[in-house]
């Protein structure tokens, strides 16, 4: 397992590379403009410059690990040899589903295809292909080169050897993986999401203040940070969408989104990256 490719240079596609990179694999990036690419190598070399600034690595060193990166949009001649795909477009099903269709088509056929998926069923994406047992999740945590956790969502037909060279790659990238089934919001979000949910029912409520609820979490649960600062950082459009995905898999109740999340949803009020979520953040902060 040499060569790995990443699909997507955004928040997340660009955090895998540079921990690929870092980790000594040569990587290659790939998304749909220049613009885009750029944008995401920008954001992995001022990451990795903060290394610097902290004396924790060497400008050579930097220089070393951005050299192993390729960026390009040509897709067809990036995957050809590639062992393992790692794809971080945008979450929808339909862009993902023709993506693995198109890998399937690119790719040697012992190429491992995974997806980071944050809720999409990795059953449903292998299914696309004639190499479901090829095909595996590797959910990353936001921001890559920090997080250690790698999710690892083995699909129905996902096979052993391929979770075996996923839970090698996972280490050698200096994360540790942990198995899980595919089933809806995996574990992650299966738990995080009804919590930071029934905290919204709870301001919804009236029962306390935001600033109050997310004390309580804390200072007594030992969270770093309180479920709706949690919320307003992964993007309220976001939970809402995966609290969907739960409400819809298992077709129970007990995931309903809370109506003041879809009301500020339907506002735009999306947390962090629209300035105005739970909290207000001015441009400057
Ligand atoms: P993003 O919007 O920051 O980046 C997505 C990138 O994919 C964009 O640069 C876009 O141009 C590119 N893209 C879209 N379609 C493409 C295609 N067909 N081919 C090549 N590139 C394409 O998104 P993100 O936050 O990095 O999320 C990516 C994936 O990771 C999603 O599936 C998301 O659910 C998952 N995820 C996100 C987080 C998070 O905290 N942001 C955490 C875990 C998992």
């Amino acid at each position: 397992m040499e060569k790995i490719v990443v699909i997507g240079a955004g928040t997340m596609g660009n955090g895998i590379a540079h921990t690929a990179a870092a980790s000594g694999f040569a990587t290659t990036l790939i998304d749909v403009s220049q613009e885009f690419l750029d944008r995401g190598m920008k954001t992995i070399s001022s990451n990795l410059q903060r290394g610097v600034d902290k004396g924790k690595m060497t400008a050579e060193e930097k220089q070393t690990i951005l050299d192993r990166i390729q960026s390009t949009t040509d897709i067809e001649s990036a995957v050809r040899d590639a062992d393992i795909v790692i794809e971080a477009i945008i979450e929808n099903v339909t862009a993902k589903v023709q993506l693995f269709e198109k890998l399937d088509r690119l790719t040697k056929p012992e190429c491992i295809l995974a997806s980071n998926t944050s809720s999409i069923s990795i059953t449903k994406i292998a299914a696309a292909t004639k190499r479901p047992g090829k095909v595996i999740g590797m959910h990353f945590m936001n921001p890559v080169p920090v997080m250690t956790l790698v999710e690892v969502i083995r699909g129905i037909a996902t096979d052993d050897e391929t979770w075996q060279r996923v839970e090698d790659l996972s280490k050698r990238m200096g994360k540790t993986p942990i198995e899980v089934n595919d089933y809806p919001g995996f574990i992650s979000n299966r738990v995080l999401m009804p919590m930071i949910n029934e905290a919204i029912f709870a301001l919804y409520e009236g029962v306390a203040t935001p600033e109050a609820i997310d004390g309580v979490m804390k200072l007594g649960m030992n969270h770093p940070m309180g479920p709706l600062t949690l919320a307003d950082f992964i993007g309220l459009d976001v939970c809402l969408a995966i609290l969907r995905v739960l409400e819809d898999g298992f077709g129970d109740p007990k995931y309903r989104p809370c109506p003041l999340l879809v009301k500020m949803v339907d506002a735009g009020w999306l947390g962090r990256k629209s300035g105005r979520g739970f909290y207000s953040y001015p441009p400057s902060r």
